[in-house]
């Protein structure tokens, strides 16, 4: 199963991945929003390899809830609350257990892509980070519901997470900044759903 020490991996990597990303983020949001989401995810996600260092968390779920208390604190926006939600929206899902078995893992992402979208509202299609998530979630579900290892089915959802980024160009904002922007956020990749996008490449680099 994967256990406290593979998930502290994953938000490591994820951590490394936005700080390398930074710039591109930002310039992405530049384009269709505010130029802020690489600082945002950066300072984030930043604040969380803090608290990873400082109290290594006991158990997944409270990795979980202590990741999106830091975002919905650390960030600025409406990626730290939306991030924020699926971490703490991940945590009760574990089921307090030491390791997490493949289903339970995948349940718990899926856990926190209802509470995204219970919070944002946005639905698939709408050019956001539910473009990313969503495909990235039935890709994983399809796996291993066929009898695929987590560490594939996490690189099929990998795989569908930049898919559903790069799907995002050509569509029509309808929630968050970009929405402001109309027919100008047309041929525009979305910054959060390319942040998204990481935070599940993350996982398939890390986990398993
Ligand atoms: P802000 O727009 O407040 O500056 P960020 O730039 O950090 O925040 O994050 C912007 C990203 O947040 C967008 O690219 C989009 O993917 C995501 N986002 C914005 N609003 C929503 C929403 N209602 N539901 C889901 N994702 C959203
Ligand atoms: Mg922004
Ligand atoms: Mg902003």
């Amino acid at each position: 199963g994967v256990d406290t020490d593979a998930l502290q991996r994953w938000l490591r990597a994820f951590a490394a991945s936005v700080a390398a990303e930074k710039d591109a983020l930002t310039g992405l949001d530049a384009a269709i929003g505010d130029a802020d989401h690489g600082a945002n995810m950066d300072r984030g996600m930043a604040a969380v390899v803090a608290f990873l260092d400082a109290t290594p968390p006991a158990d997944p779920a409270a990795l979980f809830k202590q990741t999106g208390m830091t975002l919905v604190k650390s960030v600025g926006g409406a990626s730290g609350p939306l991030y924020g939600t699926l971490f703490l929206r991940m945590a009760p899902a574990t089921g307090g257990a030491a390791a997490l078995e493949p289903d339970v893992f995948a349940k718990a992402l899926r856990a926190g892509l209802d509470g995204v979208v219970a919070r944002g509202k946005a639905e698939p299609g709408d050019k956001t980070m539910v473009d990313a998530l969503a495909p990235a979630l039935d890709a994983l579900d399809a796996a291993l519901a066929a009898g695929e290892s987590l560490a594939a089915a996490l690189r099929a959802a990998a795989d569908a997470a930049e898919r559903g980024r790069d799907e995002t160009t050509p569509m029509l904002a309808r929630k968050g900044r970009a929405s402001y922007l109309g027919e100008r956020s047309i041929g525009h990749q979305d910054p959060g759903a390319t942040s998204a996008a990481l935070l599940v490449a993350a996982a398939a680099s890390a986990v398993a």
